[in-house]
């Protein structure tokens, strides 16, 4: 490894955690290297941000991750835009491989690696027409006079539920709950919407179709089983958060996520968590912000400290 490859901090993620970590980092006089795939990260499904101060109306969630993006890089650092794939211990601090074999070393480590959704178990979880990102693949059925079912019940199956209705001739909003569990101001627009049925107390048991989804088997409230015919599934029924570059012994809690202190550092010393990967009680653009903020506080600090 070459020193040109020794850093203050490796940052995993540009999603907005990884991206506002690098952001400050930067003005800190940190030197971070960033890794990452999609500026923005999870950003690329949000239609409109709406919630995001500073934004009357919202704001595309492609853009503001764009935006954020380039904001950060403005401030210096190096972006390689790849993936890491194995990050370990190195001495004192850690050493990260990339997938294309390049190896980097740093005293700090900020995982920032967001998660993503679970599929439903089973055969055919892979199969054409089941779909995790309405903004990406909604459009697909543009013209199709297509009746999509949504599962799910958070506020992100709310903004399936609500992009596919401008697309869908019907959509059907399929979850386990007796109640929605998404805010008010989401169920409010989803009542508003005459193309959107809600099926409460409903299970997914299985796909119709071999490789290209036709329908959902169901369960439904009365007991028994049914066959929805549906021309295309958009899950939203959990998530499961990116660790597994992280070839290290850290604790973690119910799920998966990386257990952190107040200073939102993990188990392992020296290795921090931000946003949605971590065990937060709240999976927001602005915590994850205000995380990757934190974290690079702490990340200097304990660099400094380690230097006597
Ligand atoms: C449909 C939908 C709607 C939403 N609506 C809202 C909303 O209205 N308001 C709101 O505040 N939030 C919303 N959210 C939640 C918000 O998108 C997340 O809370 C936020 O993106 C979390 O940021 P993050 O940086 O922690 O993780 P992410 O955004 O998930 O970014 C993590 C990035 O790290 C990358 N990564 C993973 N592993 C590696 C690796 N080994 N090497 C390099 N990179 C890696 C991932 O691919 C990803 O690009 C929504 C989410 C969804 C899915």
């Amino acid at each position: 490894m070459t020193d040109a490859n020794a850093f203050d901090i490796i940052i995993v993620g540009t999603g907005p955690a990884g991206l506002t970590a690098a952001l400050y980092g930067q003005r800190l006089g940190m030197n971070c290297v960033v890794f990452g795939d999609v500026p923005g990260g999870n950003l690329y499904m949000v239609e409109n941000l709406a919630n995001f101060p500073g934004f009357p109306g919202g704001v595309p969630g492609t853009e503001w991750g764009v935006k954020t993006f380039q904001q950060a890089q403005m401030e210096g650092g190096l972006f390689t835009m790849s993936r890491l794939e194995s990050l370990e211990k190195n001495g004192d601090g850690f050493a990260g491989t990339d997938v294309n074999g390049i190896s980097y070393s740093a005293s700090c480590a900020i995982v920032a690696t967001g998660r993503v959704p679970i599929k439903l178990p089973g055969p055919h979880s892979d199969a054409k027409g089941v779909n995790f990102c309405s903004v990406c693949d909604g459009p697909l059925f543009r013209g199709k006079d297509a009746t999509l079912a949504v599962v799910g019940s958070d506020n992100a199956a709310a903004q399936h539920a609500l992009t596919l209705s401008l697309i869908a001739h019907k959509v059907v909003l399929i979850y386990r709950s007796r109640e929605l569990m998404m805010d008010a101001v989401h169920q409010e627009r989803i009542a508003a919407r005459d193309n959107i049925d809600l099926m409460p107390e409903t299970e997914v048991t299985g796909y119709v179709g071999l490789d290209l989804v036709e329908g959902l088997e169901i369960a439904v409230p009365s007991g028994g089983t049914e066959t929805l015919p549906v021309d295309g599934v958009f899950l939203a029924i959990g998530w499961s958060p990116n660790t597994e570059m992280i070839k290290l012994p850290v604790e973690t809690i119910d799920g998966g996520y990386l257990r952190t202190d107040e200073k939102l550092m993990t188990s392992i010393p020296g290795m921090f968590a931000a946003g949605d990967v971590r065990d937060t009680d709240l999976y927001q653009v602005l915590t994850g912000c205000a995380d990757g903020a934190r974290c690079v506080l702490n990340a200097a600090e304990f660099i400094k400290r380690s230097q006597g």
